[in-house]
């Protein structure tokens, strides 16, 4: 017998005291993550630019290639960390004290890139690393415990929470951003006396004071919370300090092979069989929690496909952004950058209507692995979307209505998807392991952030027609991959066993 992975009190059903009828939990929730995305978004943003940024300009002097090395690795271990954050959680101190204690360390660790300084630039980039992986999983497990296993709100709850995330990450390039670019914030610290390219710490700094404030909205609202995350109860056994140690060697081990990955592609291309080979290995055991962890896997591979082609966003088309379109708006010229703020946009314009349509299909909406496969299909459409703007690329810079639409299908597929997954887990995840559940979702984004990687690696932006196959290429193979998602679709719902 599987308890659902939910510990929300009845009681919560009749709570809709929340944003849009939900509980006000919530709400609490929202914000906090709001805050803790704005600090990650808005230090990402800078974080290339700022290495690469010459000395005497205040910027580390990095090479791109160490640059993009120290880039890849920390924002795949802030992922992969998550697994270690959801194991805390379950087993010692439960999701609420993990959410306070990762905010406390993220926090921390942007205030230590406030401190000009290489030893404090990386002791900040660990911080935040740890940090998130405390926090991001345990939040997102906590905004599924306010629900009970029939609540159909649940949803449409994820949708909200995510539209909390990417108003933080929409803010965050423009306030980041200004502070550590804008020739007329710089004048104003030279006016002060101070360095002008200390610009840099003062955006770092704005970020941790993003996270304090979602701190103390976290700690302001508790009492909303008090019937979720709470620290499970000691049993004779103790706590097991053992497995903690093996989950911690083990995340270490995964950050080194994927490290090495970059040099040898048949690692990733070992890591998929042996994916393959664990959802055989689950589904065909008797026991319904086998079958499920089956489903979770099947959802996995399918999530670190879509995280692939979707993180490109910072790579390759960037650099299309950058290179290949006319960033021209009424006769202004914007900086390429503000592309990078397109999809949360997009989000939060589709977030209402999403919430609605969840609402409003009830018990009729899609299953989670249907939605998965269209979420596939829609990002598989991106590229496709692509290749006509990659033609015409040969006779000069494209109209911005490309990337408007890229990012369109994007925002789609990622609302098909990324917060359903969230939900899924939280549903499919016996009750003992629902941290470390959503900690190998976000395993997911890490390893697909490494992939997309790899992918961007062979953007091509002087050749059109190398510059089409790139992109039909990549859809070649996740249109491969829905076809075979749309085609599981039964099987992996029967292994869910009567979660939707
Ligand atoms: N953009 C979303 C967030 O920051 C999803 C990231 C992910 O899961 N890869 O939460």
């Amino acid at each position: 017998m599987i308890s659902p992975a939910t510990s929300g009190s009845p009681a919560s059903l009749h709570d809709t005291g929340g944003l849009g009828g939900h509980p006000r939990g919530l709400t609490t929730l929202f914000f906090t993550e709001m805050w803790e995305r704005f600090s990650y978004y808005g230090m990402r943003a800078l974080l290339v630019l700022f290495m690469t940024t010459e000395v005497a300009k205040g910027g580390l002097g990095f090479t791109d290639k160490t640059s993009a090395a120290v880039y890849g690795t920390y924002t795949m271990s802030v992922y992969l960390l998550s697994i270690l954050g959801g194991f805390i959680a379950d087993n010692f101190i439960g999701s609420r004290r993990a959410v306070l204690w990762g905010g406390v360390i993220i926090a921390s660790g942007h205030y230590a890139m406030a401190v000009p300084s290489t030893a404090t630039f990386f002791l900040g980039l660990g911080l935040v690393a740890i940090g998130t992986g405390l926090l991001k999983p345990n939040i997102s497990t906590m905004v599924g415990s306010l629900y009970s296993a029939e609540d159909e709100r649940r949803d449409a709850g994820f949708s909200i929470f995510y539209m909390g995330i990417n108003l933080g990450a929409l803010a965050a390039s423009i306030v980041c951003g200004y502070l550590a670019q804008a020739e007329s914030f710089r004048n104003f610290l030279g006016g002060l006396g101070l360095s002008p390219y200390g610009s840099w710490h003062w955006a770092f700094g704005a970020a941790g004071i993003g996270m304090t404030f979602g701190l103390f909205t976290y700690l302001r609202r508790a009492s909303t919370l008090a019937h979720v995350g709470q620290a499970p109860a000691l049993t004779a056994a103790g706590r097991p300090w053992g497995k903690l140690g093996l989950v911690l060697l083990g995340s270490l081990a995964l950050i080194g092979i994927m490290v090495l990955s970059d040099s040898r592609p048949w690692i990733v291309l070992a890591l998929f069989a042996a994916q393959i080979a664990a959802v055989l290995a689950f589904a065909f055991r008797p026991s319904e929690e086998s079958r499920r962890i089956a489903a979770i896997l099947v959802l996995f591979i399918a999530a670190q496909i879509f995280w692939a082609i979707f993180e490109q966003a910072g790579s390759s088309i960037s650099l299309f952004a950058e290179r290949l379109t006319d960033n021209h708006l009424f006769g202004y010229a914007f900086p390429s950058a503000w592309w990078q703020s397109i999809n949360s946009a997009w989000v939060i314009a589709l977030a209402a209507p999403f919430a609605w349509l969840w609402i409003k299909l009830g018990a009729k909406q899609p299953s989670s692995p249907a939605k998965f496969a269209f979420g596939l299909l829609f990002v598989g459409l991106s590229f496709v979307w692509m290749i006509p703007a990659a033609k015409l690329t040969a006779e000069g810079k494209v109209g911005p209505i490309w990337l408007l639409g890229l990012f369109f299908f994007q925002t789609v597929g990622e609302m098909l998807l990324s917060p359903v997954g969230l939900s899924t887990m939280t549903k499919l995840a016996p009750a003992r392991l629902l941290g470390l559940v959503m900690g190998i979702w976000f395993l997911a984004a890490a390893l697909g952030n490494k992939l997309a990687g790899v992918l961007a690696g062979e953007f091509n932006s002087s050749d059109p027609a190398a510059l089409a196959d790139f992109f039909l290429q990549q859809a070649l193979i996740v249109g491969g991959a829905t076809v075979a998602l749309f085609a599981l679709v039964p099987w992996v719902k029967r292994l869910m066993g009567g979660v939707r």
